[in-house]
C-alpha cells in the first residue's frame, strides 16, 4: 500500500489539476497572472534535475558492481525501451487508419509555422551526434540531458575498474544524491499549488474554455484520435506492469503524484525528479531506479511516439495524401527515431515530428492544423511517457531480484 501521505498528496494534487482546469475555463486570461507560481514550481524541479541524474546515474551504474552487469542490465533496458516504443506507434497508426480524422479537413495551410521552419534540416545524423556533446558545461547549461547521461554512463563504467580508488568517488556521489532526494521530497510539498497554476494560466493564455472549446472543435476527431490511442497504450502498460512486474494498482497509485505533475508541467525531464522519489517509495530497488528512469525520460517516450504516427497520417489524409503500407512502415521507423530525439521538454515532440513528415515527402506546413491544441495533448502524451519510464523501473527491477 502507498503510504499515507503519500495518498493525501495525490489527493491534494488531484484536486489542483480539477481547480485549475475549473478556473483556466471560467476565468480565462485573468489566471494568466499566476502563471509565476507556476514557473516557480518548475524552476525548482530543474534545479535540481542536474547534480541529480549526475549523482543519480553515476551511483546506481557503480552499485551494479561491474561493467558486464550493466551491459546485462541495460540490454534488458534498451528492449523493454524499444518494444513498447514500437507498440505505441503501432496503436498510434491503428487508430488513426480506423477513425481517418483527416478526410475532409478544410482550412488547410501554405505557410510553415516559425518553430519547425528553423528545424527543416533535422535528420537522422542529428539525433546521433545529440549523444555527445563537446561541451559539458554548455550541455549542463542548456539543460541538453542525454549527453550528459551518456557522459556520466561511461564515467560511471570507467569508475568501476579502478580499484580502490573509486570508492571516494562513489561515497561523494551516493551522498549527493541522497541530499537530492531529500530536496525533491520538499519540492513535491509545493507540486499541488505549482500544478494548479500551471494550468489555470495556460487555459487562461488559450482563451478559457469557450475559445479553446472553439479550436479543439476543428480538429475534434484529430484529438479524439490521439486520446484513444493514448488510453489503449496507458492500458498495455498496465498490462506488462501486472504480467512481467507483478505490481498493479496500488504501483499505479504510487506513482500518481508524478503522472499528475507531468500533466501539470508537460515535460518529462522537469518531472523526472518526482518519478524518481514515486518510484523509490514504491521500494523499486535503487539500481533500477536510478538508471532507467533518468534515461527514460530522455529516449523513452512512447507517448510522443504515439502521437507522431497519429498525428503525420492525420496530415497525410487532411491533403488527401494516400499512404501506401510501404510509407506507414517508414513513418513506423521514423516516429519511433522522432520520439527518441525529442527532448523532455512542452511540445517538443512537435518539432521532431519534421523529420517523419520528410521522410514520407509530406508538406511541413500540415503541422500548422495541429498547433493550437498541441499544447493540450501534449499533457497527455507526457503523462504516458512517464508511465512508461516508471513501467520499465518496475519491469527492470524484476529482472534484477531475478538475477
Ligand atoms: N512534452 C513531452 C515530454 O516532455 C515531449 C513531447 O512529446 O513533446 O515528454
Amino acid at each position: 500500500m502507498p503510504h499515507k501521505h503519500a495518498v493525501i498528496l495525490l489527493i491534494a494534487i488531484i484536486i489542483s489539476v480539477i481547480a485549475g482546469l475549473a478556473s483556466g475555463w471560467l476565468w480565462g486570461e485573468t489566471m494568466v497572472s499566476i502563471k509565476w507560481l507556476g514557473d516557480l514550481f518548475l524552476h525548482t524541479l530543474k534545479l535540481v534535475i542536474l547534480p541529480l541524474i549526475v549523482a543519480a546515474v553515476i551511483s546506481g551504474v557503480c552499485s551494479l558492481g561491474d561493467v558486464r552487469k550493466l551491459g546485462r542490465i541495460g540490454g534488458y533496458t534498451v528492449l523493454y525501451y524499444a518494444t513498447t516504443t514500437a507498440i505505441a506507434v503501432l496503436i498510434g497508426l491503428v487508430v488513426v487508419n480506423l477513425i481517418q480524422p483527416g478526410v475532409g479537413m478544410t482550412n488547410l495551410s501554405h505557410s510553415i509555422p516559425d518553430k519547425i521552419a528553423s528545424k527543416e534540416e533535422t535528420g537522422f545524423s542529428d539525433i546521433i551526434l545529440s549523444l555527445v556533446t563537446p561541451n559539458l558545461i554548455e550541455a549542463g547549461g542548456s539543460n541538453q540531458l542525454l549527453p550528459i547521461i551518456f557522459f556520466c554512463l561511461i564515467f560511471a563504467a570507467a569508475l568501476t575498474t579502478i580499484g580502490e580508488k573509486r570508492k571516494p568517488v562513489i561515497a561523494f556521489f551516493d551522498g549527493l544524491n541522497e541530499a537530492m532526494m531529500k530536496l525533491v521530497i520538499w519540492i513535491m510539498y509545493f507540486a499541488p499549488f505549482g500544478i494548479f497554476a500551471l494550468i489555470a494560466a495556460r487555459l487562461g493564455m488559450a482563451g478559457g474554455g469557450d475559445a479553446f472549446f472553439q479550436e479543439i472543435k476543428s480538429v475534434g476527431l484529430h484529438v479524439i484520435t490521439v486520446l484513444t490511442g493514448l488510453a489503449l497504450h496507458f492500458c498495455v502498460l498496465m498490462a506488462i506492469l501486472w504480467l512481467i512486474a507483478g505490481r498493479g494498482r496500488d504501483y499505479l497509485v504510487g506513482m500518481g503524484r508524478a503522472l499528475f505533475t507531468a500533466f501539470g508541467t508537460a515535460s518529462s525531464s522537469a518531472t523526472l525528479p518526482l518519478t524518481m522519489e514515486c518510484a523509490r517509495e514504491n521500494d523499486i530497488d535503487p539500481r533500477a531506479t536510478r538508471f532507467v528512469i533518468p534515461l527514460g525520460a530522455t529516449i523513452n517516450m512512447d507517448g510522443t511516439a504515439l502521437y507522431e504516427s497519429a498525428a503525420v497520417m492525420f496530415i497525410a489524409q487532411a491533403y488527401g495524401i494516400d499512404m501506401t503500407l510501404s510509407q506507414q512502415a517508414i513513418i513506423f521507423v521514423t516516429a519511433t527515431l522522432a520520439a527518441i530525439g525529442a527532448a523532455g521538454i512542452p511540445e517538443a515532440g512537435l518539432v521532431t515530428m519534421v523529420i517523419v513528415l520528410s521522410a514520407v515527402n509530406l508538406p511541413l506546413e500540415g503541422i500548422s492544423l495541429l498547433l493550437a491544441v498541441d499544447w493540450f495533448l501534449d499533457r497527455f502524451r507526457t503523462t504516458v511517457n512517464v508511465w512508461g519510464d516508471s513501467v520499465g523501473a518496475a519491469v527492470i527491477d524484476r529482472v534484477i531480484q531475478k538475477s
